[in-house]
């Protein structure tokens, strides 16, 4: 667990800075995000520092989803949410500021004000079809994502 120095999330997985922890998983932990957009908004983070998606194991990562998961049920099961959004912001231009991996799990309620949806509507910009079929045949190959 060599994070950089201080790593807030390090912190937290260690039990050196107070969080308000959901579950714990062997490579995996989940809890409260201390400023929450939505009532019970959680974060899940892997244990081992990886600062982005580029670094983290497939292990890592499939508990992480998978934490996600069992949190967005509660979630809907302890606070009645009635959806969730699953967040992840990877890299400084995806406007990640804690530079260790996290999938926020923001719980969504009937009026919640959000309004996701609006934001993104905003910002679709139409394209051609030719250069979507350009976009998916050079992303098409191959199989490991960074040969
Ligand atoms: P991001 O912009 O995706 O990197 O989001 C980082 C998230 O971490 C924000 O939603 C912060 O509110 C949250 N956060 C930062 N410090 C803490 C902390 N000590 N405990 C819980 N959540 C935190």
């Amino acid at each position: 667990m060599g994070g950089p120095s201080p790593c807030i999330f390090c912190s937290i997985v260690r039990g050196e800075v107070p969080s308000h922890r959901i579950r714990e998983g062997g490579r995996c932990v989940a809890f409260l995000d201390v400023n929450p957009i939505s009532r019970g908004h959680a974060l899940v983070v892997p244990r081992a520092h990886v600062a982005d998606l580029t670094q983290v194991t497939v292990e890592d990562w499939a508990e992480a989803t998978h934490l996600a998961r069992w949190v967005a049920l509660r979630l809907r099961k302890v606070l009645t949410a009635q959806g969730n959004n699953l967040f992840v912001a990877s890299g400084s231009a995806a406007e990640q500021s804690v530079k260790h991996l996290h999938i926020h799990v923001i719980p969504r309620y009937a009026g919640d004000g959000l309004d996701i949806n609006e934001w993104w509507t905003m910002k679709v910009r139409p394209i051609p079809s030719a250069e979507l079929g350009e976009i998916a045949s050079n992303l098409r190959e191959p199989a490991d994502p960074e040969g």
